[in-house]
């Protein structure tokens, strides 16, 4: 009898891999991370079943790591049900997970130009289970497929429409997985229907970006065409006026590449703090008294309050502000300076909780009586394995 799912996020030089019991998608049997793939010391970080680090051969490839983790883990991969594969952009084509079968797959590759860092990669990792593990049913569930919800008057760009239609240039969006997985959790915590529920979430991680949630669909979100769009992130712009990619190739006598280098990997909290992307680094510096660290601190929180209100026209109320990812999940400090930012709203946070750093964190923040605002985490790999085990369970019924 089949009883497990194996979840897969491939990434340029990582595979995370998460392992449930069909009975419990909510806690791995076992989780890994094979890191630093091509480079000179890769190495695979197992907690659960398994626990520690085991170094891979210098150079090893997503195929060495992915061999490595089968062999390790082959008791627990005896009785693989499905493997469910985290893929970025599933552009207008892909409204919801799917089932990967020859169709579905040669549809993903025509995806391939929207997203040419991720979903080539996101494909490698399922042409590599389909060797690996032939025969289990596979499924792609897509970072964009959340937003399709959103009106055309919400994706579109104010440019010439034949961009749109020969190009495909229009707002997608991102983190749907975890925008999914937080509306559900917060239906439940609320103790209401998914249908009845309205929220502005912000997922701060790495990436940053946030959500209007109205009825329990995206309506609208911070990111575009690409992630690039929308709040500052740990090295990302965020919005930006585009003529100043003009100007500062003038101004430098720089390529385009290198101005696009520098707005996606050296801008953000990274740029703007000349020191970090982290923002447990920034919080700590900025703490003790490195104003640089303060600045990047203050355009974040300036910017994601502004969003959360530019969103909250799309909503008839809100339920719940919701915070999650890494930053959302962990700094008290930084949503309390987010929400300080939009006074009108009158949100009072309750120190205890709203203080009490760390991921004990959850549930509501805010003082009876006052907006609800709450701390949710977040769990992509549980929603993938959900979605994984319902496309299985619907083909064999
Ligand atoms: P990813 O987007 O790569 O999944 P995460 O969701 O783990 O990343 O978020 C990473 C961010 O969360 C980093 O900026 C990190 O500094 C921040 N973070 C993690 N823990 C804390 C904390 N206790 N306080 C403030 N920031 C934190």
């Amino acid at each position: 009898m089949t009883t497990s799912i194996l979840v897969i996020n491939c990434g340029s030089s990582s595979i995370k891999f998460g392992l449930y019991d069909k009975s419990d998608l909510k806690r791995p049997l076992l989780s890994a991370v094979a890191e630093k793939l091509g480079e000179e010391q890769p190495d695979i970080i197992y907690q659960g079943a398994i626990n520690g680090q085991v170094m891979l051969p210098a150079r090893a490839d997503h195929r060495q790591a992915m061999q490595v983790f089968i062999d390790q883990a082959e008791e627990d991969l005896s009785a693989l049900a499905g493997i469910g594969h985290r893929v970025v952009h599933g552009g207008e084509r892909f409204h919801d997970s799917v089932l990967l079968d020859a169709e579905t797959i040669a549809a993903l590759k025509e995806l391939n130009p929207l997203a040419p860092l991720h979903n080539p990669i996101n494909m490698l990792g399922i042409e590599l289970c389909q060797e690996l593990f032939p025969g289990v049913p596979q499924a792609a569930v897509f970072d964009t497929s959340f937003h399709q919800s959103m009106d055309e008057s919400v994706y579109l760009y104010g440019v010439p429409y034949d961009w749109y239609e020969q190009d495909g240039v229009r707002r997608y969006g991102f983190h749907g997985t975890s925008y999914r997985y937080i509306t559900q959790e917060t239906a439940r915590l609320l103790d209401k229907p998914v249908a009845d529920i309205n929220l502005l979430i912000a997922h701060l991680g790495n990436g940053c970006s946030a959500c209007a949630v109205r009825g329990g669909q995206s309506v609208d979100t911070t990111m575009g065409l690409t992630p690039m769009e929308g709040l500052v992130m740990g090295t990302r712009s965020g919005d930006i006026d585009p003529g100043l990619i003009e100007h500062m190739m003038r101004s430098r006598d720089l390529p385009m590449a290198d101005i696009m280098k520098q707005l996606n990997r050296g801008a953000g909290l990274k740029g703007l703090s000349g020191k970090s992307n982290d923002m447990r680094t920034l919080l700590l510096a900025a703490k003790a008294g490195n104003d640089a660290c303060q600045r990047a601190i203050d355009v974040f929180c300036f910017r994601v309050a502004r969003q959360f209100a530019a969103l909250s026209v799309s909503l008839p109320s809100v339920d719940a502000v919701v915070f999650t990812g890494g930053i959302g999940e962990h700094s008290g400090v930084v949503r309390e300076k987010i929400l300080a930012n939009w006074p009108a709203m009158g949100f009072r946070l309750d120190d205890y909780p709203n203080r009490k750093n760390g991921s004990s964190t959850q549930g509501r923040i805010s003082v009876e009586d006052t907006p609800r605002v709450l701390v949710v985490p977040t769990d992509e790999e549980s929603m993938i394995a959900q979605d994984t085990l319902a496309l299985i369970s619907a083909q064999l019924s």
